[in-house]
């Protein structure tokens, strides 16, 4: 099976020589819904910068789609993130002057798609998140669970590889934080690959594959037996 992400014996030290990861091994496989918990302050931020290309790792190596990421300069990572992978971050980051539909088209900028072409795909998107009704509304006009799934629409629009979701229902109430689970579920049956960053026991024990870090160090996997994980 194809790994669309893998990182092999990643460490991060912080200027100022804060450890903030260590040994940290992980493959994920194309159709995964998988989620990465630890509580605050065990690297789960850092884990989500190096596996989304958005910093690089002091040892170890980063794989994104087979490509090594160490030997791409700063310009062609850009343009891997921008075709591999999508992201969802717990404010959401919409574009206030934006619509709905445009603040997804903003997830087909770097991809080189005519604007013609941007429009349909977003408004597919938008289908799929279940917001094709609210496409000309701007975010100020939306609830916060529908803020997320434009955010969601915007990740997905591009048909990435891998999802990368940090704290997506962090700034939910718990009954909308559910319904935005529900959708990344439904998106996983569909085929998107997805990874929840959460410190968020219940929410990640309700994922297919958990992976657990604490203190910088990947402690369990359940797709490999923690038994396997502590014996590195
Ligand atoms: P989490 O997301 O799980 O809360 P982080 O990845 O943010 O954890 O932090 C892991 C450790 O690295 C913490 O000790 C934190 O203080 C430290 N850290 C995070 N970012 C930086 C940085 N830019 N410079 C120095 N230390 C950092």
């Amino acid at each position: 099976m194809t790994a669309v992400l893998s990182l092999r014996d990643v460490g991060k030290v912080y200027p100022g020589g804060v450890a903030a990861l260590a040994g940290v091994s992980i493959e994920i496989t194309a159709g995964e819904l998988l989620a990465i918990v630890g509580p605050s302050g065990s690297g789960k931020s850092t884990l989500l910068h190096l596996m989304g290309t958005l910093d690089r790792p002091s040892t170890g190596s980063v794989h994104i789609g087979g490509n090594d990421t160490a030997r791409l300069p700063d310009r062609r990572l850009s343009a891997l993130r921008g075709r591999l992978l999508g992201f969802v971050f717990q404010q959401f980051h919409l574009t206030d002057g934006l619509t709905a539909a445009e603040n997804v088209a903003t997830g087909l900028l770097y991809a080189g798609v005519p604007r013609r072409d941007r429009r349909a795909l977003a408004a597919e998107a938008l289908a799929r998140v279940g917001l094709a009704h609210r496409a000309g509304h701007r975010p100020h006009e939306l609830s916060g669970g529908e803020r997320q799934r434009v955010a969601i629409a915007r990740a997905l629009v591009n048909r990435p590889a891998l999802v990368l979701a940090d704290e997506p229902t962090g700034a939910l109430d718990t009954a909308t934080g559910h319904a935005v689970l529900g959708l990344l579920h439904r998106l996983h049956e569909e085929g998107t690959t997805i990874a929840l960053i959460t410190h968020d026991r219940d929410i990640a024990a309700s994922l297919p594959r958990r992976i657990e870090i604490r203190d910088g160090r990947l402690v369990a996997d359940s797709a490999r037996g923690s038994a396997a994980v502590s014996a590195r």
